[in-house]
């Protein structure tokens, strides 16, 4: 992509209402514009973001064996009388009537809509276990929608739910779930601690949050150190076996948020290894039994061909929130620091002297190997003074910049940098662009 061509509205200054550095980098950065309180507009570069990491969940999910669909944002009330939650719900429901006076509602979750669909088509013990999930626009009225995507009105969430036999099956879909977490936190370059969790309005007995650590966090959290260091099982883990041994070694150590918090329970960590910190909730996983299945009548016949109601779970992942999770965790004072995984572009090209017949061709030679080797490249090639490159391409965050100019292009060289560790380096086009393929 040519900038010269591009849509990225970088404002020099932070909008004064953003709080904290996420939300100011992003804004700054030109990824999202507020058309609404809680509302964004998600701009080309901070799209690209949310693609990367939508494509993140998808891939974990698929490997652990969920299957993809995609059900509607807006929902029938009576669809949300059955399992009783239309009035439980309360003021963070948008509630829409249409002109036949019909009542609908935008889905703040969809555990109502998945156990109808489930119950229109399988019937049988012999079909489960089954996972579904979708990526999803959802809509919550927030009291107080602030921090950005952080905490928005209209957000993007990755929500799957299983259905299983019995209890057991149920656990070990929960298991699947709670490892694929584990994997594609960390794909996303972030340490998420599974820790303990109410259910909250979904319900339910066993539950989990997945927690970043961050001193802007809006929870209270609550765990032992090494589990803040712990890598995640990768991808070669017997995704049909039973996980609980992997499950029991993330969860052996005290973790909890702060409305499971047992004080007593917590004090018998070594005192030196207890952390209390704040935290960002990016994913949270419920198992909950029959709490949907029975006022839905989501039955399955057992092998003793009697109908028992389903056994169900949810898994959800706040996608649009962890763009901000990721840049609170990887930024310093001149932007974000994207990990290579979700970054917008890989490579970012400054010409230090557009319209130098030499510095031009230098970046184009460099702009379609690169694209040609599969990178994907943003090329400064607008005719902004060196330094405003310079802080452009820090702000937004790319991992990798190569810098070309004049003085270098005479004697044969160009200059690499990384963004993470700051290290700049100079050797010819050449190898520069070989370290980079
Ligand atoms: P919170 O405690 O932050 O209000 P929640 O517990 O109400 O979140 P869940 O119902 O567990 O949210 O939804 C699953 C995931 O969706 C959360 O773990 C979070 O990552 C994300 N999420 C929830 N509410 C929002 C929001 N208002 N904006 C962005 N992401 C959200
Ligand atoms: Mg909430
Ligand atoms: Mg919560
Ligand atoms: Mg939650």
């Amino acid at each position: 992509m040519r900038l010269s061509r591009y849509f990225l509205p970088v404002l020099k200054e932070a909008p004064s209402d953003a709080q904290i550095a996420s939300h100011q980098l992003m804004l700054r950065a030109g990824m999202i514009r507020q058309e609404a309180a809680g509302i964004y507009a998600w701009l080309p570069l901070g799209l690209r973001v949310l693609n990367r990491i939508e494509q993140i969940v998808r891939e974990e999910m698929d490997r652990a064996g969920a299957i993809e669909l995609l059900m509607p944002t807006l929902q029938l009330a009576d669809l949300w009388r059955e399992s009783g939650r239309y009035d439980a719900y309360g003021p963070e429901m948008l509630r829409i009537t249409d002109r036949h006076e019909r009542e609908l509602l935008y889905g703040p979750t969809n555990e109502e809509m998945i156990t109808e669909i489930f119950r229109g088509s399988v019937k049988s013990y012999k079909d489960l276990p089954k996972n579904l999930y979708h990526v999803q626009w959802k809509f919550r009225d927030e009291r107080r929608p602030r921090f950005g995507v952080m905490r928005g009105r209209e957000f993007l969430m990755k929500d799957a739910y299983s259905f299983d036999l019995d209890a057991d099956g149920a656990r070990k879909s929960y298991n699947r779930m709670f490892v694929a977490y584990l994997n594609l936190f960390s794909r996303m370059g972030l340490k998420a601690v599974p820790m303990r969790a109410d259910t909250g309005p979904i319900g339910g007995d066993l539950s989990h949050e997945f927690i970043v650590l961050a001193e802007t966090g809006e929870s209270a959290v609550f765990c032992h150190k090494d589990l803040v260091e712990m890598d995640a099982p990768g991808p070669d883990v017997d995704w049909y076996g039973d996980l609980q041994a992997l499950v029991d070694q993330r969860t052996a150590l005290y973790a909890a948020t702060e409305e499971m918090h047992d004080e007593a329970a917590f004090s018998a960590v070594p005192e030196g290894d207890r952390l209390s910190a704040r935290g960002i909730e990016v994913g949270h996983i419920f198992s909950f039994g029959t709490k949907y299945s029975e006022p839905m009548r989501a039955l399955v016949t057992g092998p003793d061909g009697k109908d028992v109601p389903v056994q169900m779970g949810s898994y959800g992942v706040g996608v649009s929130r962890l763009l901000g999770a990721i840049i609170e965790a990887s930024h310093d004072d001149a932007g974000i620091i994207w990990p290579e995984s979700v970054a917008p572009f890989d490579v970012g090209i400054i010409n230090m002297r557009q319209g130098d017949a030499a510095c031009d061709a230098a970046c184009e030679a460099a702009y379609k190997a690169l694209t040609a080797a599969g990178k994907t490249v943003l090329y400064d090639d607008t005719d902004a003074r060196g330094g405003a490159k310079f802080a452009t391409m820090d702000l937004i965050g790319l991992p990798w910049q190569m810098i070309i100019g004049p003085k270098g292009i005479a004697e044969g060289v160009v200059e690499i940098k990384n963004r993470a560790t700051g290290e700049r380096s100079t050797a010819s086009l050449d190898s520069v662009l070989a370290g980079l393929i």
